[in-house]
């Protein structure tokens, strides 16, 4: 296998709630989740059980059939963010942004009124395929690669005037952008910021797009993470979390869009896999419960004050905690190297954490967490700070 990932020395054999075991058994608690995957933690009963029904029907029928668990988890999609919808499946993330570029532009050739191009942020991560690296601002992921020659705008995170002045000057088709910022550093747009986007892009006849495929299936505390601002996107982007662990993802296009697409415009072998939208049937399952929700945004509270606590504590290592809900960046003052240092230190204790842009903690933790995990989580993590601590004295 190439060697895109700079991977951790372990090897997994197993995984079982919040757990992850080695191949010599050795436990780690998994706040990454494979990136915002693995909402329900690993082999919870649910996602087992889907696995073994559908697994015991059919696994692939192509899409000249309609098959029914994906009929079934559109509607839910559907249901749980814009109403009156419909729902193009992919296999990840990047697939669903490449599917809204096509159709964007669709719309912009039919009803567009010669607006062109997207607005995007500095910062913004929307996958790694051509036409979807086009719109990921960050240097270090595009730079060695062809781009595609739509224009595409980059603005700053929060800047008002900056989107107004695109949206006025250059007439985008549609502006898109993650509730909070992933890959970017875990920056949480203001709930007023996204208001204002939404005011802006509609006086202008500009698509609002929000791409949801980290921040969804809960992991902020709503469905959607744009649903905590109340405004209503055009098109939402899903994928990660979506298919319980199997590969999985899409659009969600309102009205305006939805019916753009005709045979032939755009297409895929694999997706919706059935087996993969059942298992994102059984995580709908779970994380639309009301009394899982409710426990799992209590316990994000709890662990976003016990690590403010925390951070409050070291001035010196830490400047904030970011994010929403069960997405936290702890951005630290360490140098990149001593920032792996405490990642590798705090796997050696049995906990697997995230760094991102080189210095920030990231936590992607499942939604079932419990407080028992965090207490464990917070002791260690005050036993390698304290070593840091020691170290940097020294
Ligand atoms: C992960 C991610 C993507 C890309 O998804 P892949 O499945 O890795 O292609 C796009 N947008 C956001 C916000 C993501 O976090």
């Amino acid at each position: 296998m190439m060697s895109t990932y700079s991977r951790l020395p372990i090897a997994i054999a197993k995984g079982e709630g919040n757990y992850l075991y080695d191949v010599e058994g050795k436990s780690y608690l998994d706040l990454f989740t494979g990136l915002a995957v693995s909402v329900l933690g690993h082999s919870h009963p649910a996602i087992v059980r889907a696995l073994h029904e559908q697994g015991e029907k059919f696994l692939h029928i192509s899409n000249i059939f309609l098959n029914t668990p994906a009929i079934t988890l559109a509607q839910r999609l559907v249901e749980q963010s814009l109403g009156t919808a419909r729902v193009f499946f992919t296999n990840s993330g990047a697939e669903a942004t490449e599917a809204a570029i096509k159709l964007i532009h669709k719309w912009t050739a039919q009803h567009g009124g010669g607006r062109r191009g997207i607005v995007v942020l500095k910062n913004s991560f929307h996958g790694r395929t051509l036409g979807a690296l086009r719109l990921t601002r960050q240097a270090h992921v595009y730079q060695d690669f062809p781009q595609p020659d739509f224009p595409v705008y980059e603005i700053e995170v929060g800047n008002i005037d900056e989107l107004r002045a695109v949206c006025k000057d250059k007439q985008p088709a549609a502006v898109l952008m993650e509730p909070v910022l992933g890959s970017g550093g875990v920056i949480p747009l203001e709930e007023s910021y996204l208001q204002a986007v939404e005011q802006i892009a509609r006086e202008h006849g500009t698509l609002v797009v929000i791409d949801e495929i980290q921040t969804g299936m809960g992991r902020t505390g709503r469905f959607f993470a744009y649903q905590h601002a109340g405004i209503t996107p055009d098109l939402i982007l899903f994928a990660k979390g979506v298919g319980g662990g199997l590969p999985l993802g899409g659009i969600i296009a309102n009205e305006k869009l939805m019916n753009l697409f005709k045979p032939g415009d755009h297409g895929t072998t694999f997706a919706p896999a059935p087996l993969s939208a059942a298992l994102g049937n059984a995580v709908l399952d779970v994380v639309l419960d009301e009394a899982f929700v409710q426990q799992s945004q209590d316990n994000a509270n709890y662990l976003w004050t016990r690590i403010q606590t925390l951070v409050d504590q070291h001035p010196e290592l830490f400047s904030e905690i970011r994010g929403k809900g069960m997405m936290l960046g702890i951005q630290t003052k360490l140098s990149p190297e001593q920032a792996r240092h405490l990642q590798q230190d705090l796997l050696d204790q049995g906990i697997l954490v995230d760094i991102t842009q080189k210095t920030i903690v990231r936590l992607l933790p499942p939604l079932t967490l419990t407080q028992a995990d965090i207490d464990r989580f917070l002791e260690v993590f005050g036993q390698s700070l304290s070593k840091l601590v020691q170290e940097k004295g020294a």
